[in-house]
């Protein structure tokens, strides 16, 4: 069976670590009797040089078309790249907001996996990571206190600032639908955060959430208030599995779940909506400091590579694969320099890619 998959190299380490993962979808579509055909995409300052803006409309039919779109990350130096003397819906990072806009992503999915190799990186103690985490935070994008009405003005000679929360239901119904689709391929249990003892959006949220598990009996859904979530993350964070919330919410516990695994090259992130279709990319930037040299590590991007095939494609035994091959690489003490430790081998971006397809092969 042959699956097309849009392909954004992007700026910075973008293209070095899409190969990576390229050489490991490759890996994989031999060992499953896959074929994927790719379609390059342009977008972010690649484009700029090209095109002379960020994201074309070509660009976004081509997204279109695609089953999924697998991307590196975009942008440069926000000091010294001539990409930041222009107007900033003209900028690298304008193209991402417009791509995910035009293809009403509206779910977002970033998962806090802790690999018992990398326990060193965690900063949590020894007693509270146990035998290690694995949970998704699921944020809604595009609604919320960050699409809301907004203004500052002057009331009584003082200065004053209004945001708005507003949710439809809609709105929430479809998230919630994405969340427990996503429990129901890992380990079936939603918790849905919320302010419901404050905001009446989260009192609506609850409601429709618990609407939505109906359809789903077999799934566990507990609610828990946001604040006291911030603090489960980081006191047992083995609890959870998805991790279901509005988008200010989701913006900042998914950071939080993401720093307690403490190794920013292995965080991957999806960008989804009804249907299969979704933006596959790394939770880390282009790192420009860091480009052309062999020393960026692909493993976000591979993980990206590995969420694309089990969430758009419904490749679960590739997927399995992959995830498989990147604990097999790390167990046998392979390391790119972002995660090195003593008595490790240190491995460049290109060889560390080739070890990973490998382990693939021999399966
Ligand atoms: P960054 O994530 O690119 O880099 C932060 C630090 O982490 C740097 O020291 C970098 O070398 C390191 N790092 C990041 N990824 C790594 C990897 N795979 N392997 C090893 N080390 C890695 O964040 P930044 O420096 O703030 O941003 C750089 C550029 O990336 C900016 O133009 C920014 O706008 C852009 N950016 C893009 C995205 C995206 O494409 N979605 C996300 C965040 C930032």
């Amino acid at each position: 069976m042959s699956y097309k998959i849009g392909i954004i190299r992007g700026d910075g380490i973008g293209p070095e670590i899409i190969s990576e993962a390229q050489k490991v979808l490759e890996a994989a579509a031999v060992r499953f009797g896959l074929e994927f055909e790719y379609t390059e995409i342009l977008m972010g300052g690649a484009s700029i040089d090209v095109t002379g803006l960020p994201l074309t409309d070509e660009a976004i039919e081509a997204a279109e078309g695609c089953d999924a779109v697998l991307m590196g990350s975009i942008g440069g130096n926000t000091s010294t790249s001539p990409w930041y003397k222009l107007p900033p819906d003209k900028r690298p990072e304008a193209g991402l907001l417009k791509l995910r806009k035009s293809l009403g992503l509206f779910a977002n999915m970033r998962p806090a996996y802790l690999y018992d190799q990398l326990r060193e990186a965690c900063p949590l103690r020894d007693e509270i990571i146990g035998d290690g985490f694995d949970l998704v935070v699921m944020r809604e994008l595009t609604g919320g206190l960050y699409f809301g009405e907004r203004k500052t003005f002057e009331e009584e000679g003082l200065r004053k600032a209004v945001d708005t929360l507003s949710y439809r239901e809609d709105e929430i119904r479809r998230i919630a639908i994405r969340g427990f689709d996503i429990a129901m391929k890992r380990r079936k249990k939603v918790t849905s955060v919320d302010k419901a003892n404050v905001l009446d959006s989260s009192r609506l949220w609850r409601q429709v959430v618990n609407e939505v598990a109906q359809d789903y009996p077999e799934v566990e859904l507990e609610h828990m208030l946001v604040d006291n979530c911030a603090m489960q993350l980081v006191r047992d964070p083995r609890q959870f599995d998805v991790i279901l919330t509005e988008n200010m919410f989701g913006d900042i516990l998914s950071d939080e779940a993401s720093m307690v695994t403490g190794s920013i090259g292995m965080l991957s992130s999806a960008s989804l909506r009804e249907g299969s279709f979704g933006l596959y990319e790394p939770s880390h930037g282009s790192a420009p400091d860091i480009a052309g040299k062999n020393i960026a590590n692909p493993i976000a991007t591979i993980l990206s590579a590995s969420m694309m095939l089990r969430y758009s494609l419904n490749l679960d035994q590739a997927a399995d694969a992959i995830d498989a091959a990147v604990e097999k690489v790390l167990a046998d003490g392979y390391r790119t320099l972002d995660i090195m430790s003593d008595g490790m081998t240190r491995l460049g971006t290109c060889e560390m890619g080739d070890r990973i397809a490998e382990c693939i092969q021999l399966g």
